[in-house]
């Protein structure tokens, strides 16, 4: 019986020491090879990186807007929006103090509308922290955001993420590119080539992958730091132009950008990938499994009927209230229908309803056919136009000539319908 139980004793011991050897040398491989990605991916971003006109500046101003507008937006489409955008609102006060039909106007096809207003609601509560620090400030404003200084954008990372419509990842991203500081960023580029390099084969969802993969970026962006550092205390080391100023900026955008350009989600290039030598994903031919990204949602179509009423040269047109989606946008009167629709009957029943006039039936007539996704919906809006002799008695909108309408933001699928209604007109159809 002793002896049993000192055999047992004995063979805890060394279970627990193999255990943590392995967990050791783990962890030892998983610092050697952070250290070597380091260099690697400073490198490439130096030699490859695009001329973006947001990374033509550090002013924090510039590369929030340029952050905030590529939230589910990419890179091409984003340019013509961010070079409009700051030179019609160059500053924090000129964005503030923009109408807001200006704001929706410069974000009109850019989608997700309420970035734009975190955005200004953000650039308000700066200015506003600004003319209080001017004008003595008042105690007990609820306005007040600690972190704000004078009307400049905040330089540390808890000022920035106290301002809405601004989490971990955009926070981490101004830091990082405006002040170079070693804050880490994750999104969906960043996640894909973090999980193939380490071979993590979880779903990065899950709360404990999503902490580990936020961990490695970390790192990753510390290390990048602590080699600026040195080089900053050895100045007669040969220079790697990467580590003299902005090594936690570009290594954070070397991540996004391998993410843009190299490591796809679909058809990578891994044989010009500088860090393939290091990539388990590559090295065990997993790269088309990783990331793990579980089971998509499934796509919900929508079909919604909209009326374009023509009235002596103006169309009649609507603002989308506060608090709903694409609010405060402009559209064509509309309204969503089962994926079904009946006859000619009940659409002119819907268009009665909705008290843009009392067309007899022959007088619609079918005009185009948009289709469009948003997040997971998969819409379709037919149009019908409609030509009036008389204005209605009473009209739920706003009648607007073609140049009227294009001075105001339309939500994606009515700005088209705008178009073709206006050339329909043009063309005296
Ligand atoms: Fe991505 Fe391939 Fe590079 Fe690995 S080797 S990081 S999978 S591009």
């Amino acid at each position: 019986m002793r002896l049993k139980n000192q055999r047992r004793s004995q063979v805890v011991p060394s279970k627990v020491r193999r255990e943590s050897e392995v967990v050791n040398s783990k962890l030892k491989t998983q610092n050697s090879k952070l250290q070597k990605l380091v260099p690697l991916l400073l490198d490439w971003f130096v030699a490859n990186a695009r001329d973006l006109p947001w990374r033509r500046t550090r002013d924090p101003y510039a590369i929030w807007v340029s952050e905030i507008m590529l939230q589910q937006t990419q890179v091409k489409t984003v340019i013509p929006f961010w070079n409009r955008w700051m030179s019609e609102l160059p500053t924090i006060k000129a964005a503030a103090e923009a109408p807001s039909a200006k704001i929706h106007k410069l974000w009109e096809g850019l989608g997700y509308y309420t970035r734009v207003r975190n955005l200004q609601q953000a650039a308000r509560q700066i200015v506003a922290k600004s003319r209080r620090r001017g004008n003595k400030p008042k105690t007990g404003n609820k306005l007040a955001t600690p972190h704000l200084v004078a009307g400049k954008f905040p330089e540390n990372f808890d000022g920035v993420l106290a301002l809405p419509g601004i989490g971990r990842y955009t926070a981490g991203a101004i830091c990082s590119i405006a002040f170079n500081q070693a804050v880490p960023i994750l999104d969906g580029n960043v996640i894909r080539v973090l999980t193939r390099i380490f071979g993590i084969a979880e779903n990065p969802k899950e709360k404990p992958t999503n902490a580990r993969l936020w961990q490695l970026a970390e790192e990753l962006v510390c290390r990048a730091k602590h080699a600026e550092d040195e080089q900053n205390k050895t100045p007669s080391r040969p220079a790697r132009p990467a580590c003299e100023r902005h090594a936690c900026s570009f290594l954070n955008q070397s991540l996004m950008e391998l993410g843009a350009l190299v490591c796809s989600p679909r058809n990578p290039q891994c044989q010009i990938c500088p860090v393939k030598k290091l990539c388990v994903a590559f090295r065990e031919n997993r790269v088309e499994e990783l990331p793990n990204l579980g089971k998509r949602e499934a796509a919900t179509a929508r079909r919604f009927i909209a009326f374009v009423a023509e009235r002596n040269g103006r169309f009649l047109v609507r603002q989308r209230p506060a608090g709903v989606v694409n609010a405060h946008l402009w559209e064509f009167p509309n309204v969503e229908v089962g994926t079904r629709l009946g006859g000619s009957q009940q659409v002119i029943a819907k268009f009665n309803a909705l008290r843009v006039t009392d067309p007899r039936s022959e007088e619609l007539m079918p005009l185009c056919t948009v289709k469009h996704s948003i997040t997971r919906y998969r819409i379709t809006l037919e149009a019908f136009a409609v030509s009036l002799e008389n204005s209605p008695e009473k009209t739920n909108g706003i009648w607007k000539t073609p140049a009227q309408m294009r001075q105001l933001a339309f939500a994606s699928a009515h700005k088209k319908l705008a178009s073709i209604a206006a050339n329909c007109m043009l063309s005296g159809r």
